[in-house]
């Protein structure tokens, strides 16, 4: 667990990739571009001495995505998110099979998340059985703007999606992680919009819709949608590099999502390799809203952090939380 003045922190990485998207995995100049499109996010909102040569952010090794996470970045527990993107890359960006293989290497470490895509209609259903038997999955991440064929994206409110919601219900796949957010080349920003997150939230009340990315840059957007539907959650992937280049834009991202969300719908991620846990973990625990600010705001207290660290994910997936966190010493001390 992280520790900071007295204070400590379950971390859990609630987004975090094992991707290959080096010349010998791309299939075409739309793979070569969306690994380059990944790289200026890093480039630009990363501080200098955490950014990477491109040759190494288009693909790590397992030694660095272990030391980078656990040991010098602070994480207790990481989410695998796969993204698949096979009309780009020849064996897959990062699958749940090339995630679900470094997860069995290091036991206790990760969380195999896995995928599906309306548009493999019958077919895809049946993978997705197999898929979530093998993996004894929890939890799903759609992208709902991937290309296929001829197909630039797909909705969550389509009727096949509602079939494989349904699916997810009944095996358990309780943790829905849906890109919301930034647009990369060339997928289309209009793909990735957060509209189509409220009905599916309406109709599946018992499955977790994780907003990953918040919706940016539609963040009223998410957030008008998120008040209204119990069961939506923000995924800070991308919000967090913000503390770093523009903190008062993240002061104010997040003083939203507090007033709308509240602290318990949060949850903390890197997205590794886009950007490292451990600058984002160290600069949100030491993070405090601007004075004036705080006073339409309110302050970002321990206590709050602690849950957008690691509790709240943890409740989401069921992980057991060791004794002595923030949050949890606050609730003890609490008369009941
Ligand atoms: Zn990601």
């Amino acid at each position: 667990m992280y520790q900071k003045n007295g204070d400590r922190y379950f971390v859990v990485d609630g987004h975090v990739h094992f991707w290959d998207g080096s010349p010998a995995n791309q299939r075409n100049k739309y793979g070569e571009g969306f690994i380059g499109c990944f790289y200026d996010y890093h480039r630009n909102l990363s501080p200098e001495e955490y950014v990477w040569p491109r040759e190494k952010f288009e693909r790590y090794a397992e030694d660095d995505l272990m030391s980078d996470l656990f040991d010098r970045g602070h994480v207790d527990v990481a989410i695998f998110l796969p993204t698949y993107l096979t009309d780009f890359y020849v064996n897959g960006f990062n699958t749940t099979e090339q995630d679900g293989a470094v997860a069995e290497r290091h036991p206790g470490k990760f969380i195999v998340n896995g995928s599906w895509d309306p548009r493999d209609g019958e077919d895809g259903l049946r993978a997705l059985e197999a898929l979530a038997k093998r993996w004894n999955l929890k939890g799903a991440k759609l992208y709902t703007a991937e290309w296929k064929g001829n197909s630039k994206g797909w909705k969550l409110s389509d009727p096949w999606s509602y079939r494989y919601l349904e699916k997810c219900q009944e095996l358990g796949i309780t943790n829905i992680h849906v890109h919301k957010g930034p647009t990369i080349w060339p997928l289309n920003r209009d793909a990735f919009d957060v509209a189509d997150v409220d009905d599916a939230a309406t109709m599946f009340p018992d499955l977790n819709f994780i907003v990953e990315h918040c919706g940016l840059p539609r963040l009223e957007d998410f957030c008008w949608i998120a008040a209204q539907e119990p069961n939506v959650y923000g995924g800070l992937a991308v919000v967090m590099p913000f503390i770093h280049s523009r903190p008062r834009y993240f002061a104010q991202v997040m003083g939203e999502l507090l007033y709308w969300l509240g602290e318990d719908r949060l949850l903390f991620a890197s997205d590794y390799a886009l950007w490292h846990p451990k600058w984002l973990i160290e600069r949100f625990v030491d993070f405090q809203l601007p004075q004036d600010m705080q006073e339409e705001y309110g302050a970002l207290t321990p206590d709050m952090k602690s849950k957008i660290l690691g509790l709240n994910a943890a409740r989401l997936y069921g992980l057991e939380v060791p004794e002595g966190t923030a949050a949890a010493e606050e609730e003890r001390l609490q008369p009941t």
